[in-house]
């Protein structure tokens, strides 16, 4: 059936394989947002201070499950922080006993809460040999931190200067490419079939640097990696809707109150995951490619991490357009949910 009679899809219950759940009153806000749609995520460990060790991680963990409403299920899969003193047996231990999924990876300096990330990619040499010995993946935030380079070329440098060698070095790491913003590194995963793979976020497929940039700033739209310009958005959806199994869904849907957004020096980041399910589903039916959202939302994260697909599933049903809010209250303030400039018209039945 073509995509344009289609008005009801049941795919298995998908995952988010980049979530920023903060904490405190911000997780306790946020967490119902995406355990309402997704079974598990992987959560980003850039707290102040960050999530270093096992022992944090698993504290952040229960802080995380104690957050979760009454009769909801979900699973955070959690990361480490990775710096230049991490020590590798603890990350060995953290993988072993299912504390940790993942390393993260963040350039020092790179985004939200990144001064502690890495500088000197031989002092953690080790951590990454153990990583591919036992089979953890790093998730990579692709971007060089050099003031000197232009900040939309960022991601293309990071891949020639960081990401090129630190593959040719420890070639048996799993390494997640997050939040791929160019058309550079969806070529650069396309070529490359051996333990790499990339998430793509939601607001990555729906919008470029005209919709931050042009009729006056729009800090809702201001995010890291900043979005590029129209042709690599393209190459985004592209890569999103073939089905390719390295390319899966990783929403980096990342809160602040709008008081931290709307200021001269504003933070970065984008609420998606109210909606997430919602804007995917109109992105892949304007590509005729509906069918795919199944493989990229459920499917194709599990099967690189080495993880069962869900068994649960959701229904998406087409119908008049949705009211999401516009807004979240926190205890905080108010977060802004991402308008994706189009009217949603899939409703999720979870
Ligand atoms: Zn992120």
């Amino acid at each position: 059936m073509p995509d344009k009679d289609l008005t009801t899809l049941t795919i298995r219950r998908p995952d988010d394989w980049h979530l920023h759940l903060r904490d405190g009153n911000m997780l306790r806000a946020v967490l119902p947002e995406t355990a309402r749609h997704f079974g598990r995520a992987i959560i980003m460990p850039n707290l102040v201070p960050p999530v270093v060790t096992a022992e944090q991680a698993s504290a952040y963990r229960d802080r995380i499950m104690a957050a979760l409403p009454d009769g909801m299920q979900f699973e955070p899969l959690m990361t480490l922080y990775l710096t230049e003193t991490t020590d590798p047996d603890d990350v060995r231990a953290a993988f072993e006993n299912g504390i940790a999924t993942a390393v993260k990876l963040y350039p020092a300096g790179a985004t939200t809460n990144s001064a502690s990330g890495v500088r000197d990619f031989e002092k953690v040499r080790s951590v990454l040999d153990t990583m591919a010995e036992i089979g953890m993946p790093l998730c990579v935030h692709g971007e060089v931190t050099d003031s000197n380079i232009d900040i939309f070329d960022r991601e293309a440098v990071f891949i020639d200067k960081i990401l090129k060698p630190l593959r040719k070095k420890v070639p048996d790491l799993k390494v997640v490419m997050e939040h791929v913003t160019t058309e550079d590194a969806v070529d650069y995963v396309r070529d490359n079939h051996k333990n790499l793979a990339a998430t793509i976020t939601t607001h990555h497929l729906i919008i470029n640097r005209n919709h931050i940039l042009a009729g006056g700033i729009k800090p809702h739209y201001y995010c890291l990696p900043v979005a590029k310009r129209e042709a690599h958005r393209v190459a985004l959806v592209q890569a999103a809707v073939s089905g390719d199994k390295r390319f899966f869904l990783g929403t980096d849907s990342a809160p602040h109150i709008d008081p931290n957004k709307l200021q001269t020096c504003g933070c970065a980041g984008i609420f998606t995951a109210p909606n997430t399910m919602s804007c995917l589903a109109e992105v892949f039916e304007a590509a005729g490619e509906l069918k795919k959202l199944e493989a990229f939302a459920s499917l194709n994260g599990p099967r690189f991490y080495g993880l069962p697909a869900s068994e649960q599933t959701i229904t998406l049903r087409k119908g008049d357009p949705l009211k999401y809010p516009t807004h979240i209250a926190t205890e905080d303030g108010p977060v802004t949910v991402f308008d994706p400039g189009f009217d949603l018209h899939w409703h999720v039945e979870a």
